[in-house]
């Protein structure tokens, strides 16, 4: 996704190079529907743009899978090389967007990741009505996947050692952990080689990601825990960047959200141009699970000196003096929406209004 949007960027801004993406898949895929309305066989669009877009916008795409970037050939070139399975592509600039692999457990037991769409199509034949499936995980993934499994009546048992989502979702993960409960089993410990599986035909983990660095090692480029990027994105190689959910920026924790991709592709557009970014906008994240739209932008939880401002039962918002840190809310996407205009305009906000249900937002807004 990330990769696509800067090959998307880049002619958007007026890059007249040639622009290569690399990857095995036939074409660029959005993943979040993989999990909700691809898994339980709702018709979406997964493909970021039609085969028509890469002609239009002379974006070449090249099916192949990169093995690694070498350092700058040795005849005097200047370019960068990268080492496919089937050939060697030279560039100017290297934009390093190969995600995330998932992490799975060792277990005596059929154990399902999904990143991939044949990750994907696997999952939705073994979760037939009347399989017993234990779902581990305490991310955004778990309840996702949980959600649909119980769509496809299958039997569902989600373990989950804490709250999943709390960090995204602050309190109001608690609103979606009880809708949880209330639908599936749910086991409150880490899902263990020492836990007797016996009655569970098949496991998921939903158990987090590593960075997918393998094509940056001996490179040059710094690893640790992700690609260390700077505020530009570049690595510490010259004319290498790193996006998405594959880079880390240098004293900051990974972020593998939707949103991220979006953003650093938007702003590594700015790096390579040389021209000046946009304010960045806060970051926003969501998730569909049992029914519920829950969605944060921001900081949800709040620092020692800021305030936690509830709204009704399912909006909270996180302030500081006058200005809005963060919002999250479920079932409310206005007030996403309103939450977002106030952090990016550094609209002034009173606390009182804030959790007054009867005040509009948009009100607020003025
Ligand atoms: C099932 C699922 C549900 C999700 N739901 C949500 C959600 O609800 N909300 C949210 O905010 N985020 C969600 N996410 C996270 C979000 O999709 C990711 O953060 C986002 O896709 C990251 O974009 P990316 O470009 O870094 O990685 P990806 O989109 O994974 O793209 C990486 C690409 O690199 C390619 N690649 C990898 N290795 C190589 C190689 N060696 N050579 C060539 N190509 C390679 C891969 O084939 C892939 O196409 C979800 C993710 C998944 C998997």
């Amino acid at each position: 996704m990330a990769g696509f949007s800067v090959a998307a960027g880049l002619r958007d801004a007026g890059y007249t190079g040639g622009v290569t993406i690399i990857d095995p898949h036939e074409t660029a895929l959005d993943r979040p529907p993989l999990s909700t309305e691809y898994l339980v066989g709702d018709d979406v669009e997964l493909a970021l743009a039609p085969d028509q877009w890469f002609v239009d916008n002379a974006v070449t795409w090249i099916q192949d899978t990169v093995l690694r970037l070498n350092q700058r050939p040795a005849h005097g070139s200047s370019r960068l090389v990268v080492e496919t399975l089937t050939e060697q592509v030279e560039a100017d600039e290297v934009v390093i967007a190969t995600g995330a692999v998932p992490k799975t457990l060792e277990l005596d037991k059929p154990v399902y990741t999904l990143r991939s769409l044949a990750d994907a199509d696997a999952l939705r034949d073994a979760l037939r009505p009347g399989t017993s499936v234990a779902i581990a995980g305490s991310g955004l993934l778990a309840p996702e996947l949980a959600t649909s499994a119980k769509h496809l009546g299958a039997n569902v048992t989600a373990f989950t050692p804490q709250v999943p989502a709390t960090q995204i979702f602050g309190e109001l993960a608690d609103v979606l952990y009880t809708t949880m409960t209330e639908q599936v089993e749910v086991v409150p410990r880490r899902l263990t080689v020492s836990e007797n599986l016996d009655h569970f035909d098949i496991v998921i983990a939903a158990v987090g990601v590593e960075p997918a660095v393998t094509v940056a090692e001996g490179s040059g480029v710094s690893i640790d825990d992700g690609i260390v990027v700077d505020d530009g994105y570049r690595t510490s190689l010259a004319g290498v960047y790193a996006i998405g959910d594959v880079c880390r920026k240098h004293g900051q924790s990974r972020q593998d959200h939707w949103d991220h991709g979006r953003a650093s592709a938007a702003r590594v557009v700015h790096t390579i141009m040389g021209t000046q970014p946009d304010a960045p906008t806060p970051q926003w994240v969501w998730s569909d699970q049992f029914g519920h739209d829950a969605q944060a932008v921001g900081r949800v939880i709040p620092q020692a000196h800021e305030q936690l401002v509830h709204r009704g039962d399912n909006v909270i918002f996180v302030v500081d003096g006058d200005q809005l840190i963060g919002a999250a809310a479920v079932d409310d996407r206005k007030v996403i929406r309103a939450a977002t205009r106030m952090i990016t305009r550094g609209i002034a906000v009173d606390p009182d209004q804030l959790a007054d249900v009867e005040m509009s937002l948009r009100q607020l807004l003025r």
